[in-house]
């Protein structure tokens, strides 16, 4: 059996730089202490728990909202996608220092949508339910609506003159261009942004690559992590590859192998290397 590894894979530049700011203020002895995670900074378990171990309190719960009503002291870092403005307003009420690790991608879509909002558009926004960026965004805004790839967009029924369509960065770029589609029908004046990172998109379109060539791609990726998710969805979708996405090499033995020849590797933008080194050392010894 052949394995390669799939270029580009693995951390992007987001979740790089929020996994710096928060070993540098664990270092930095001015940065108050203990520091709080407000949700997982970023969609990984193993880069959460390491986090842990160096002493950061995760708070993870229902409402960012509630878990910051908690914190008296200390230091409050907010995740790479994001929070809603209605955290920023209670941490400078509570005059809570914090650390903002939102991803400039994720900023960028945020002003985009408020800009839309002041000219009187609609927004009609496509996201992960209870993803934290698309929280941050929605933020009980009667003036946004969320639809997700699930929802039956036949029965969408909208009385607004100007309607804005965008969505989370993390949903693959085939799927928005299909959802913008159906809406168009609808909705023949609808504005349009797509809004997916570049980071997404080059990993997805490495990903349908490589599933021409290989019979099986293996994502090395978090449950929780929605690119890792979307990487193994537009597999299956645009390839004839089996595709399956596994937390770590101890998953592998879920996998059939059976008639497999060559393998491509790739993992989600919030899977540390290590992880895909594992995997990879554990496939060469099946
Ligand atoms: S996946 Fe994209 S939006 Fe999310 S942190 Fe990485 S670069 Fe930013």
């Amino acid at each position: 059996m052949e394995i390669f590894e799939i270029k580009p894979q693995g951390f992007c530049f987001g979740v790089v730089s929020a996994i710096n700011l928060l070993n540098k203020a664990l270092k930095d002895p001015l940065i108050q202490k203990p520091i709080y995670m407000l949700g997982d900074l970023v969609h990984n378990k193993y880069v959460i728990n390491d986090f842990k171990e160096k002493g950061v309190i995760v708070l993870n719960g229902d409402s960012r909202e509630k878990l910051l009503n908690t914190i008296i002291d200390g230091t409050v870092i907010l995740t790479a996608h994001g929070v809603s403005d209605k955290i920023y307003q209670i941490l400078e009420a509570k005059k809570l220092k914090y650390i903002d690790t939102t991803c400039p991608n994720v900023f960028k879509t945020a002003k985009l949508i408020k800009e839309k909002l002041q000219d009187g558009y609609h927004i009609l926004y496509l996201g992960v339910k209870n993803h934290p960026e698309t929280e941050g965004v929605i933020s009980n805004n009667n003036n946004i609506t969320l639809i997700t790839l699930q929802d039956d967009l036949d029965n969408l029924n909208l009385n607004y003159q100007k309607i804005f369509f965008t969505n989370q960065t993390t949903i693959s770029t085939h799927e928005v261009e299909i959802v913008y589609n159906k809406l168009k029908q609808k909705f023949p004046n609808i504005l349009y942004s797509e809004e997916v990172c570049s980071a997404t998109k080059l990993r997805q379109n490495a990903v349908i690559e490589a599933g021409k060539l290989y019979d099986l791609i293996i994502v090395v990726g978090d449950k929780s992590s929605n690119n890792s998710k979307e990487l193994k969805n537009v597999c299956l979708k645009h390839t004839n590859a089996k595709c399956e996405l596994i937390d770590s090499y101890k998953d592998l033995n879920s996998i059939d192998f059976l008639n497999i020849t060559s393998v491509g590797i790739t993992s989600g933008a919030s899977t540390p290397k290590y992880l895909v080194d594992e995997v990879i050392d554990s496939l060469k010894k099946l």
